[in-house]
């Protein structure tokens, strides 16, 4: 990989609410919550729980803003299908405000320049750290790459391991949801769908 300069840089698109977290608003929240919920926020184990949460809030909602994909020219290997997997990032499904693990598989074929490895998990961890929906986390995450390589040869395989499913209603603990987005030649040419979603299902099985 040439990594002389970062000749495409693409700030990531946020979408995020610009408003920050009044961080002591969301403490006296939790702390109203736990009163409705019966507890009594003055015992020991809750004294500090209100403020904990409210920093995680903070983190969670934070994602680094830094966090630039780079492209870097490498004209030797267009043609070649790039798979990146085993990224594990845990979002919010949005429906029940609990967690759900995601991991990313995503592929392309570079024309002239490559993405750097680093990235695809920054740019996974941007769009996982608010309140989503699987489908919605796949699209962005597509979109991005799309945009990032200036064309629409992408795939993308996410496989879900939702809590809303696992310790509510159904109880279904061995559930899994996969979502697949795929663009251009990825949708067109059976054979390279084929060849990522292989490849997709062996770094989800063992990562
Ligand atoms: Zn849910």
């Amino acid at each position: 990989m040439t990594t002389t300069t970062a000749d495409t840089a693409q700030a990531l698109n946020t979408g995020l609410p610009t408003q920050s977290i009044d961080s002591g608003r969301v403490a006296a929240l939790v702390t109203q919550l736990l009163i409705e919920l019966g507890e009594d926020p003055t015992r020991a184990g809750l004294t500090d729980t209100p403020n904990r949460v409210a920093a995680w809030w903070q983190a969670f909602l934070s994602p680094d803003k830094s966090a630039v994909a780079t492209c870097f020219p490498e004209s030797q290997l267009s043609g070649q299908l790039v798979i990146v997997g085993g990224m594990s990032v845990w979002s919010l499904c949005e429906h029940h405000m609990l967690p759900m693990n995601l991991q990313v598989t995503a592929g392309y074929v570079p024309d002239g320049e490559v993405v750097g490895l680093s990235k695809f998990g920054r740019i996974a961890q941007h769009f996982a750290g608010r309140l989503q929906v699987q489908e919605r986390f796949t699209q962005q995450f597509a979109e991005h790459l799309t945009g990032l390589i200036g064309r629409e040869d992408v795939a993308v395989a996410v496989r879900g391991l939702h809590l809303c499913m696992s310790m509510r209603g159904v109880r279904m603990e061995e559930a899994r949801t996969t979502t697949v987005h795929t663009g251009g030649r990825f949708a067109s040419d059976p054979v390279l769908t084929q060849q990522f979603l292989t490849l997709a299902a062996v770094q989800q099985h063992t990562a």
